[in-house]
């Protein structure tokens, strides 16, 4: 149960204004202005750099001569999430790292931005530009709506499936719902996303667990094949002492009480530390200075050079103004005197070993050097661990040391044939993007496990390009 906090509280609507989406949309002379700018490079590098392969020069060129509904029939062909990535890609390292104006001109065509002119329109107008196939008399159950579960639904449904879509939250999304800082995209496009895949005639059974409000059994006997999109768990623990304190929080509850703009009822404290320098924990910090915290301070066992989180998302931080602790970790979470309420972070400076053959550096105690930061909040944000019970409660299904599901990479079969499997419990949790991109590849492989015809989506010919992607987890 969480309770409030004692941060002077900043007024509702200076709290909106700083969760309002950074980026602003594009007017509609910009538009065509950066629409005219793409050279339309014949084997686009942008289109290889997406993992769901959007025909990007194809969208493009529809903008550029008015034509949205044809520009957003492009990229939701390729990616029923297409306006959630156009907000939360990291296209530094995706399709803009590798436009080619990028190189010539020093400023690459801003194709998130115009994914999100085009996908906008259609989702204000309420077009829906993609169309449910005739009804093929089979059924397919998909657990988790999160981006891969939407996007394997979205590819059934227009192949003639009965799809349904099993949920333990109530609102479909999954992370892109529940997750995503609320300045970088809000709620509504991800429950509107979900609502354009409803429309397909996909059906939603949510505040729904498989495992517990439904069988394995059940679920088995009603569909002839079954997609598993369960994402990944809560935030792993720090194991030190103290960390089951009053005022200590999971990052992703907490970004979740964000998601929900009740302003009044989210926990905030006066100093806060985030432990973690992933991208969680770099959106944890810059939601909690932005609620009203006075103080926020970030806590990592590593250098600056060794954090994991985006360079953009590090230096969004670096404007809200929050303080960095290099080569420092937690041992210890302290209340003071009688309380049982957090006072202080008790931390041990770290010392760097030289770089491993794999070039990366260890961190380890330098022995003495413990000293404590006064804090009221402290937000564990060190990622996610895998769902490894529920996922062995499958009969068949193999999972990897880390507890990965392991699947077929061309057909995203498992080692039970009637599951297949994607997105973040399968690659250990990536982007967004690349677990629609597993969800498109599932559903071809559901369709030919149940029908032995191939069949071959927009944007599925690249395979899943997870060695090149220069892509960082959360
Ligand atoms: C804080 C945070 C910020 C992020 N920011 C970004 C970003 O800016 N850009 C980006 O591209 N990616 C971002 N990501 C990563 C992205 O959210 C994930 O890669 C993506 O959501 C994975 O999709 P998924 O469908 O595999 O899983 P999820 O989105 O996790 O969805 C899984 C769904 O399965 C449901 N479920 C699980 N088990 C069951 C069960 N037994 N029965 C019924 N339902 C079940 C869950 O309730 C959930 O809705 C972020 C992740 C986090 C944690
Ligand atoms: S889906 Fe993401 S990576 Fe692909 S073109 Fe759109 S913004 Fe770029």
């Amino acid at each position: 149960m969480m309770k409030i906090e004692t941060a002077p509280r900043l007024d509702n609507e200076q709290i909106e204004r700083n969760f309002r989406e950074i980026a602003p949309a594009l007017t509609e002379a910009e538009a065509r202005f950066e629409a005219n700018r793409c050279l339309y490079c014949y084997d686009a590098p942008c289109t290889r750099a997406c993992p769901t392969h959007i025909d990007v020069p194809a969208f493009i060129k529809k903008i550029a001569s008015g034509n949205l509904i044809g520009s957003a029939r492009v990229i939701f062909d390729a990616n029923p999430i297409g306006a959630t990535c156009a907000r939360v890609c990291p296209v530094d390292v995706l399709c803009e790292g590798a436009c080619v104006e990028g190189t010539l001109m020093e400023k690459p065509i801003e194709i998130g931005r115009l994914q999100r002119y085009a996908t906008d329109y259609v989702m204000r107008e309420g077009r829906q530009v993609l169309r449910a196939g005739e009804p093929n008399g089979k059924s397919v159950g998909v657990i988790g709506s999160g981006p891969a579960g939407l996007s394997c639904a979205t590819y059934l449904a227009r192949l003639g499936y009965a799809v349904t879509v099993y949920d333990r939250k109530p609102l479909a999304g999954g992370l892109d719902t529940y997750g995503m800082a609320e300045y970088k995209m809000p709620q509504l496009v991800s429950t509107d996303e979900a609502a354009q895949v409803e429309r397909l005639g996909v059906e939603f059974k949510l505040n729904t667990e498989i495992g517990k409000d439904i069988s394995l059994e059940e679920l088995e006997k009603t569909h002839d094949a079954i997609f598993v999109g369960a994402g990944l768990g809560a935030t792993a623990r720090l194991n030190i002492p103290g960390e089951d304190l009053e005022g200590v929080y999971d990052a992703l509850e907490f970004i979740e009480r964000i998601k929900t703009r009740d302003w009044r009822n989210i926990p905030i404290g006066r100093t806060v530390a985030v432990v973690g320098a992933g991208n969680t924990a770099i959106d944890a910090v810059t939601q909690a200075k932005r609620l009203g915290a006075e103080r926020v301070l970030m806590i990592y066992r590593r250098s600056e050079r060794e954090m994991p989180a985006y360079e953009y998302e590090y230096e969004l931080a670096k404007q809200d103004a929050i303080e960095f602790c290099w080569q420092t970790a937690p041992v210890e979470i302290l209340a003071s005197n009688g309380n049982s309420r957090v006072s202080a972070i008790r931390c041990v400076r770290m010392e760097l070993t030289e770089p491993d053959s794999t070039g990366r550096r260890s961190a380890k105690p330098v022995p003495g050097s413990e000293f404590d930061i006064p804090v009221d909040m402290v937000i564990k944000a060190l990622g996610q661990t895998k769902r490894k019970e529920f996922l062995k409660s499958i009969a068949g299904l193999e999972l990897d040391q880390s507890g990965r599901v392991i699947i077929d990479k061309e057909s995203m079969q498992t080692g039970n044939p009637k599951y297949f499997a994607g997105g973040d419990c399968v690659n250990g949790g990536r982007e967004a993007v690349d677990a629609s991109q597993m969800g498109k590849l599932a559903a071809a492989g559901i369709h030919q496990y149940l029908t032995g015809e191939r069949v071959e989506f927009a944007g599925a010919r690249i395979p899943l390009h997870e060695e090149t992607q220069d892509v960082k987890a959360h």
